[in-house]
């Protein structure tokens, strides 16, 4: 039937048409690849309002342990030590949890900025150890943004360390200046939470 072979055709036309558009890009992709050959140390941010912060940069952690890797975990601000991901990872890698709690429970500025330096004098001796092959700081924007460290401080600690060491950073409104630092920014929209219907934390979700 005439209808059939005009069918055909129009189908060979899209199909050349795909088959081309995919050479052209994979030539494209072939040579981004290629000319992305530098091997060092990534400091990775991991920001916004949405949920998956945290367990990105332990996804990180499993990935680095994975291969073998040494890996330290400074958990700030927060201080529950029965989380699913230190029961697991921690079994592996060394495990800090140094906070008091969120702010508003702690309401107390000179606890929380004492806490802040006792965690990040761990964070600190990690960040000069090249043993170490990825560094998770988890929550340290708020020590930043709080004011509770000294920011060029920080900065300098992270833009010094080893020259192979990995460092996730997580927690709300990176600094301007931590983001310039970093390598790989990622902000986490926040779409949708289970909580704001009413969903208290859940093992294996939150914790
Ligand atoms: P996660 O640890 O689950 O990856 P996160 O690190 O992105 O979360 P945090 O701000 O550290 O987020 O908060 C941790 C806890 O607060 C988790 O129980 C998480 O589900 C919850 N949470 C995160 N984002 C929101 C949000 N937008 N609304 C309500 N609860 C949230
Ligand atoms: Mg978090």
């Amino acid at each position: 039937m005439a209808d059939a072979s005009a069918d055909d055709s129009v189908e060979k036309g899209r199909a050349e048409r795909h088959a081309a558009r995919m050479a052209r890009k994979k030539a494209h992709i072939d040579a981004a690849i290629a000319a992305a050959d530098a091997e060092r140390g990534l400091l990775l941010v991991i920001t916004g309002n949405g949920k998956g912060k945290s367990t990105a940069a332990f996804g990180m952690a499993a990935r680095a342990l994975g291969h073998g890797m040494k890996v330290g975990v400074v958990q700030f601000i927060k201080n529950r030590t029965d989380t699913g991901e230190e029961a697991f990872l921690g079994q592996h890698a060394e495990w800090h949890v140094t906070g008091d709690g969120f702010t508003w429970d702690t309401q107390n500025r000179a606890q929380d900025i004492a806490t802040a330096e006792r965690g990040w004098a761990i964070a600190a001796r990690m960040l000069a150890d090249p043993s170490y092959r990825l560094v998770v700081l988890d929550e340290l924007t708020y020590l930043l943004s709080y004011g509770y460290l000294d920011s060029d401080l920080v900065l300098d600690a992270l833009a010094h360390r080893p020259a192979m060491q990995h460092v996730a950073v997580t927690g709300r409104a990176a600094p301007a200046a931590l983001v310039e630092l970093a390598d790989t920014v990622s902000e986490i929209a926040d779409v949708k939470h289970a909580f704001r219907g009413g969903v208290k934390a859940q093992a294996g979700i939150d914790l």
